[in-house]
C-alpha cells in the first residue's frame, strides 16, 4: 500500500527547515529530491570501491565496472529496451539531444525538414536550430491549442517525404501535458522519418516501454527521478546508434588508435568517451529500483490525486488562471494571478519555506504563445502531501491579499 508518511522518511531533506518553516518542495519538475538509498550508494562507491572502469584488471576496477554495467542492465530492463548496448549513459537529457543532433549533421542537407513542437524545453529546440544552421535543413513547428495540447491535424500537414526527424517531449515541463507519443511515433514512421522523445519530464511519473513505443531515440535525466545530477540515458535503436558517428573522441570509445586511422569501439562505448560519472550511473540504477519498489501505478495514482486536489483549490482563488488544461496531465501546475508578477509570489512564499519555480521554465515559446512573461509553477512528487498543498494555497492567498 502507498503510505506517503513512510515514504517521506526516505528523504532526509524533507526534515529541514527553510526560513524557519518546514520545507515544502514543489519544484520537482526542475529536479527531484533524493532518497537515502541513492545518497548511500554514492557514499558507498567512493568509500569502498572507487576505481576507473573498463580498464583495470584489479579487484576494485572490476567491482566498479560490474556495478556500472549492472546499472546499465537495470536501466535497460526498466525501459524495456531490446538490448543493453542500446542504453548510452550520458550526462543528462541535454547531452543526449546534442549527441543525436550533432550526429544527424552528416545525414541532412538543404531541403530536408525537421519538426519540433511548440511545447518544447529549450534543450529540445536549440540543438536542432544549430543542426539546421550546419546543414541548411528547415525547422517546422507543431502548434498547440489554448489547452496546451499539440494540434495533431496540423502536425499531419507538416509531415512529408522531406521530413527526416521529429522531436517532441513526452510530458511538457511547463504545462504538464502528456503528449500522445505513440500516435505521433506511428505517424512519423509512416513517412519514413526518425523520432526522438524527450522524456525528462515523463520518466519521474511514467514507465515508458521502448519496444512498445517503437521510438528511435528516448532521452532522460536521472536527477528528475530521484537520481543524482550529471547522469542520464540516451536510448537509441541499435540500427540508429550504429549509423550515427561518435559524438566525442577520447579514451574508452576507441578500438584501436594509430596516427593513420582510429577505429571505434562497439556500442555503447562508441558514445561514452572519457571516464563517465561512475557513481552517478550506479545511483541511477538504485533510483530506478527505489521507484519500482513503490510502483509507477501507485506513483501515478497518488500524483493525480494531488494534481486534482491542488487544481480545484487554486481555481477557487479569484483572478487565478492555470495554463495547461489538458485532460492528460502530469502533476505540474503553471499559473498566474491577475495583476501580480509571478516572481513576487515565488519570492514571498519562499519566506514561508515553499519552493516553487517562477519564470519561463526554459520554454519561452510557450510564454510567447500565451503572451505572458512567465508563470508560477508548482510541481508535485509522490512524497508531497495534501497538507502541504493546503499550506501552499494559504500562502498564495496571503500574498495576493498583501499585493493587491
Ligand atoms: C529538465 C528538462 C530538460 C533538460 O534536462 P537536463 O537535465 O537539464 O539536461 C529537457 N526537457 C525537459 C522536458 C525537461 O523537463
Amino acid at each position: 500500500m502507498f503510505n506517503v508518511e513512510k515514504i517521506r522518511k526516505d528523504f532526509p531533506i524533507l526534515n529541514r527547515k527553510v526560513n524557519g518553516k518546514p520545507l515544502i518542495y514543489f519544484d520537482n519538475a526542475a529536479t527531484s529530491q533524493k532518497p537515502q538509498v541513492v545518497i548511500d550508494s554514492i557514499v558507498d562507491y567512493y568509500s569502498n570501491y572507487n576505481a576507473n572502469i573498463h580498464r583495470g584488471v584489479h579487484t576494485l576496477s572490476q567491482e566498479a565496472t560490474n556495478a556500472f554495467e549492472e546499472a546499465r542492465v537495470k536501466i535497460q530492463k526498466h525501459f524495456n529496451a531490446a538490448k543493453s548496448h542500446e542504453i548510452i549513459l550520458t550526462s543528462g537529457t541535454t547531452h543526449g539531444i546534442n549527441l543525436v543532433a550533432t550526429g544527424f549533421s552528416s545525414f541532412l542537407k538543404k531541403g530536408d525538414e525537421i519538426i519540433v513542437s511548440a511545447l518544447e524545453h529549450h534543450s529540445n529546440i536549440v540543438p536542432w536550430q544549430m543542426l539546421c544552421e550546419r546543414t541548411g535543413a528547415t525547422l517546422k513547428v507543431i502548434p498547440i491549442s489554448l489547452k496546451g495540447e499539440l494540434i495533431l491535424e496540423e502536425f499531419e500537414e507538416l509531415l512529408s517525404s522531406k521530413t527526416k526527424l521529429v522531436f517532441v517531449n513526452h510530458v511538457s515541463n511547463t504545462l504538464g501535458t502528456i503528449n500522445p507519443i505513440k500516435k505521433i511515433i506511428d505517424k512519423v514512421h509512416k513517412v519514413g522519418a526518425a523520432i526522438l522523445i524527450d522524456g525528462a519530464q515523463a520518466t519521474p511519473h511514467i514507465k515508458p516501454d521502448m519496444q512498445k513505443l517503437d521510438c528511435d531515440f528516448y532521452v532522460c535525466s536521472a536527477h528528475k527521478l530521484c537520481g543524482p545530477t550529471g547522469i542520464g540515458m540516451l536510448y537509441g535503436k541499435e540500427k540508429w546508434l550504429n549509423k550515427l558517428p561518435p559524438y566525442q573522441g577520447g579514451g574508452e570509445m576507441i578500438r584501436e588508435v594509430t596516427f593513420e586511422k582510429t577505429t571505434y569501439a562497439d556500442l555503447p562505448y562508441k558514445f561514452e568517451a572519457g571516464t563517465p560519472n561512475i557513481s552517478g550511473g550506479i545511483a541511477f540504477g538504485v533510483a530506478l529500483d527505489y521507484l519500482n519498489n513503490i510502483g509507477f501505478d501507485n506513483i501515478a495514482n497518488y500524483e493525480k490525486e494531488l494534481l486534482e486536489y491542488a487544481t480545484k483549490k487554486l481555481l477557487e482563488i479569484e483572478g487565478l488562471k492555470i495554463y495547461g488544461t489538458s485532460k492528460n496531465k502530469a502533476s505540474v501546475i503553471s499559473f498566474n494571478i491577475d495583476g501580480i508578477h509571478p516572481y513576487d509570489i515565488g519570492a514571498i512564499i519562499d519566506k514561508l519555506g515553499i519552493a516553487v519555480r517562477t519564470g519561463h521554465h526554459c520554454t519561452q515559446p510557450i510564454m510567447d504563445f500565451y503572451k505572458i512573461p512567465g508563470t508560477i509553477r508548482a510541481s508535485f512528487s509522490f512524497y508531497n502531501t495534501k497538507k502541504e498543498i493546503d499550506l501552499f494555497i494559504e500562502a498564495v492567498i496571503r500574498v495576493k491579499n498583501m499585493l493587491l
